[in-house]
């Protein structure tokens, strides 16, 4: 018989009750014991809602309190020296330090897994070590055992995917394996006596490219695991995308009794299984609902795929499965009150996902007869919501389509534009900046939520931001910074406030989604097209404009992130919803300028984690990025000058897409990557603006002069003092202002003698 199984379930707990719980415990205010309460109550309903829907193969320790990369930096004892002397098992202290970080010892580095919005700490291979340094997956075993009445999967982070993941390698590569090896060894010994008759090991590397010497790491590992006498059976699990020739060859040969792969990413899995077939006794995970995106699964449609996999496999050796852990999504659709009904009808989060899976794994059993009635909901789900929604704007279709190229360029290029720029602003060399948003102290939202709930009027509430935009600006006059912001005090958050002003969006209420450790967003949901139905940020824009004769600038989120930081549809292709957010901004930035703002700023931090996991994909996904963003930007004048901002410093890349922008001027994150960044403009002649980032916006730190003078000289090296912006490497919104101030005055002080310097030279 097939059975059903889930790769991992959201763990921050249906009300958020570990984010709570993590947030109380650092401030001091509860204890160790009762953080250990709150996640052991978390997991524990996550293994009854799974059981009680039916699901065969339950996962466990795929909870955690941070982030479940740092607990295999646990598992295996990767502790860096900084943290102190090596623990027999790693306490909540050092964890929670390597996480954090702790008073003078830097956190371990924080960032983006693989394509979604989640982040993972990074392992650091220099680290002593590995040794065995952790009970946790023993421990929710046993727990989780003692509550479904019968053996747990045991979830784990694969040696190799932990090896590539990882950074500060100071040996070759199998030597690091043949480290980690033997800990995975014992691991699978233990879980094997203590009852664990499958484990989940996860290698999602796999779905990236791979040299043949990194598949060849992953055959000795494997190997070696394989060939423990006593363990558990294997089931090997990829997802976020597909392997290809050589990764199927290498996977499909291992001692392993299952491989688990995603169906529903792209068509490459199930063109490699047509084409190879399946290798005899093997379980396939087959991974048919859609663990990334929150639209209910079209049954008729896993179900085919299902039927083409088992011509393959014979059915009781095929596990149902989600394409990858439920991580990504939020708790439960039945939370949620306030939606349009046709578009909630259309949603299915975790919990919904569990009841597809059975209903699943039951007619592959007993055939589609079986679920006939299941079968008829889903497709009336389908046509209510289909006929109810607002789907389809003929005025958005038409406009998109009468676009012509020139919609994608503005008028003249940067060479004509550089000069028209300079003699309207009359900038300073150096001209200093900051990013948009000032600190959002609680006062803020204590007043939105007041608001929010009926007991604010909007006057008061918009006197109030006012209120805060005369102050900023006048700090930054007082200061003496050269281009302002307003502050973006009315934005709870950058994507948010544009998706509840757009039509074709619709905002959760409890949609929240794991980002990192106790941090947790609630991506939009896209399920229409896309429309502006009046200006978005020109009055506030306006306001602040005229308290001051220096520029402010307009800011906006640009299309490419509103699109990476949502959850989308999938009727139409990615890069069309791209276009309908470009299009609905590019009327927005016009509206901006002709209130008579000269700057405008249109942030794509997200830009880069959207390229696809294969650089295959590359070429297609950034040139669809880059025209939404100069759709958005390009109907402006010469002397209007487009600024964009991005957050990540990985830049060599994607150089040349980011020049493509034919933004005027960028800013991006540096201060922590020690210059790395600039090595990108050593071998590539970037023509334009540029402000790396001189305050590290993540710490409380406050920089010194001296230290800014000399990010600033390095980046002279490669850069013409003209090109060279000055600002912090990201928004202010979560610093405090005791921080803030101090350290932009050192900013601004840090570019005057820099001027001074230059302006001598230049004599
Ligand atoms: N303008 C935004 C801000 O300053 C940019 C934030 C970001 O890059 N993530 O908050
Ligand atoms: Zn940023």
């Amino acid at each position: 018989m097939a059975k059903s199984s889930l790769l991992g379930y959201p763990r921050i707990g249906k009300q958020r009750e570990l984010k709570r719980a993590l947030e109380r415990y650092w401030a001091g205010e509860s204890d160790e014991a009762k953080l250990l309460a709150t996640g052991r109550a978390v997991r524990e309903a996550s293994w009854r809602v799974q059981r009680d829907a039916g699901i065969d193969l339950i996962p466990c320790n795929d909870f955690s309190f941070y982030d479940h990369v740092l607990d295999t930096i646990c598992l295996v004892g990767l502790v860096p020296e900084r943290f102190g002397p090596p623990e027999p098992e790693v306490s909540f202290r050092t964890y929670f330090a390597m996480a954090r970080g702790a008073p003078g010892i830097p956190a371990l580095e924080l960032t983006k897994w693989f394509d979604t919005n989640y982040h993972y700490l990074v392992p650091e291979f220099d680290a002593p070590g590995p040794r065995f340094a952790s009970a946790k997956p023993f421990e929710e075993f046993a727990e989780a055992t003692a509550i479904l009445g019968r053996p747990a999967k045991p979830v784990l982070l694969g040696p190799l995917s932990l090896l590539l993941l990882g950074k500060r390698h100071t040996r070759p590569l199998v030597e690091h394996l043949e480290q980690l090896v033997p800990i995975y060894s014992e691991l699978l010994e233990r879980l094997a006596r203590a009852g664990a008759e499958w484990v989940q090991i996860d290698e999602p590397v796999l779905v990236q490219d791979r040299t043949e010497e990194e598949l060849q790491l992953l055959r000795r590992a494997y190997q070696a695991l394989g060939h423990v006498s006593t363990r558990p059976r294997i089931m090997l699990q990829t997802y976020y995308g597909s392997l290809d020739d050589a990764s199927w060859d290498v996977v499909t040969g291992l001692p392993i009794e299952g491989i688990g792969l995603d169906f529903v990413r792209d068509d490459e899995n199930r063109a490699l299984l047509n084409r190879h077939g399946f290798p005899q006794g093997k379980v396939l995970g087959a991974g048919v609902v859609n663990g990334r995106n929150v639209w209910r699964t079209n049954l008729v449609e896993a179900l085919e795929k299902l039927e083409e996999i088992a011509e393959h496999v014979t059915p009781d050796r095929i596990w149902v499965q989600p394409s990858c852990t439920l991580l990504h999504l939020p708790h439960d659709v039945r939370l949620e009150t306030s939606l349009p009904e046709p578009v909630r009808a259309l949603l299915a989060f975790a919990e919904q996902r569990l009841e597809e899976l059975v209903i699943l794994t039951r007619a592959l059993n007993e055939g589609r007869q079986a679920i006939l009635e299941e079968l008829e909901r889903n497709a009336e789900a389908f046509r209510v919501a289909l006929d109810g929604a607002r789907l389809y704007r003929r005025d958005v279709r038409e406009r998109l389509a009468a676009l012509t190229e020139d919609a994608f360029h503005r008028s003249s290029p940067y060479e004509v534009r550089e000069p028209l720029q300079r003699a309207r602003f009359q900038l300073p060399l150096f001209p200093t900046t900051t990013i948009g948003s000032y600190p959002q102290t609680p006062d803020i939202r204590q007043v939105r939520a007041r608001w929010r709930a009926g007991k604010l009027s909007d006057e008061g509430y918009w006197a109030f931001i006012r209120e805060r935009i005369a102050e900023v600006i006048r700090r930054q006059e007082e200061i003496g910074l050269d281009v302002l912001v307003h502050g973006e005090f009315e934005r709870p958050d950058m994507v948010e406030y544009f998706a509840e002003q757009l039509e074709g969006f619709v905002l959760t209420e409890h949609g929240w989604v794991q980002s990192y450790g106790s941090r947790v967003v609630r991506p939009p949901i896209i399920f229409g097209d896309v429309a502006r139905p009046k200006p978005m940020t020109v009055e506030v824009s306006r306001y602040a404009q005229s308290l001051t004769q220096k520029p402010v600038k307009g800011m906006l989120t640009g299309p490419v992130t509103i699109l990476n930081w949502s959850f989308v549809r999938e009727d139409i292709p990615r890069r069309e919803v791209a276009y309908q957010i470009a299009l609905a901004l590019r009327d927005e930035v016009l509206d901006l300028e002709a209130a008579g703002i000269r700057v405008i700023q249109i942030d794509e931090p997200a830009l880069r984690e959207g390229l696809p996991l294969r650089r295959s994909g590359w070429p297609e996904y950034l040139d669809w990025a880059v025209r939404a963003f100069r759709l958005a930007s390009s109907g402006v004048r010469d002397d209007t000058q487009i600024h964009s901002h991005m957050c990540y410093s990985e830049f060599n890349d994607i150089i040349e897409a980011i020049d493509a922008l034919d933004a005027d001027v960028i800013s991006i994150e540096n201060s922590r990557s020690h210059g790395e960044l600039l090595q990108a403009f050593q071998d590539y002649q970037y023509p334009r603006q540029i402000g790396p980032g001189v305050y590290d916006v993540h710490s409380a730190r406050v920089p010194s002069v001296e230290e800014i003078v000399q990010l600033l000289e390095q980046a002279l090296q490669y850069l013409r003092p003209e090109q060279l912006w000055v600002n912090p490497d990201c928004g202010l919104k979560t610093r405090r202002p005791e921080e803030v101030w101090p350290s932009l005055q050192n900013m601004v002080e840090a570019a005057r003698r820099l001027r001074e310097r230059y302006m001598v030279a230049a004599h």
